[in-house]
């Protein structure tokens, strides 16, 4: 009988163990899409901030056929969650709803890029796309601060695209913080 090393046996036994399809299904979003998608974030981005006086920061996860899975915004002051961004509500709602963790084939936009947690949660529930708004200069972990999702040491690959309606998501996060530090809106 031939040893097998143990690296090996884990390694399959990892693979067998999540249930993975040999092909992951992607996302064929046109721009179009990821324009539409973006302005349907930042309404929810708007709600954040209306509704919750939250910092205005929306998501929404869809999968391959451009169908919600889930929603939300940041809720970290609501409900005294330091891991309530708007990333992690779509996500876990998304969850919720499929029965499942992990998150195949689905495309996540979110008004701005994504922090260190909230890619790694992508990464482990397999998102296969990301797109964002506003580059985040102080936390952003796709690129501006971190660049999280480029690492090829993960056994999966998040695609990324930043910039989509940047300006009108970095105006929005810049009126709110402004307007707490109680200058008036421009
Ligand atoms: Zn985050």
């Amino acid at each position: 009988m031939r040893a097998v090393p143990v690296a090996l046996t884990l390694a399959a036994r990892i693979d067998h163990d999540v249930g993975l399809p040999l092909i992951e299904s992607h996302p064929m979003a046109t721009h179009d899409d990821d324009i539409r998608w973006m302005q349907h974030a930042l309404a929810l981005a708007e709600r954040a901030e209306r509704e919750d006086d939250e910092i205005p920061v929306g998501a929404v996860l869809v999968d391959a056929d451009g169908q919600v899975l889930g929603e939300g915004w940041n809720r970290n002051l609501a409900e005294h969650d330091p891991s309530a961004h708007a990333e992690i509500v779509a996500m876990r709602r998304a969850g919720q709803a499929l029965g499942n963790h992990r998150l195949v084939g689905t495309t996540l936009y979110v008004t701005l890029e994504p922090c260190a947690m909230c890619a790694m949660a992508m990464v482990h529930a397999r998102v296969a796309r990301v797109v964002y708004g506003a580059t985040d200069p102080k936390t952003g972990a796709c690129g501006s601060v971190f660049d999280l999702l480029a690492d090829p040491r993960h056994n999966h690959r998040v695609e990324v695209q930043g910039g989509i309606l940047g300006d009108e998501a970095g105006r929005r996060l810049t009126n709110y913080f402004r307007a707490k530090r109680g200058r008036p809106l421009r």
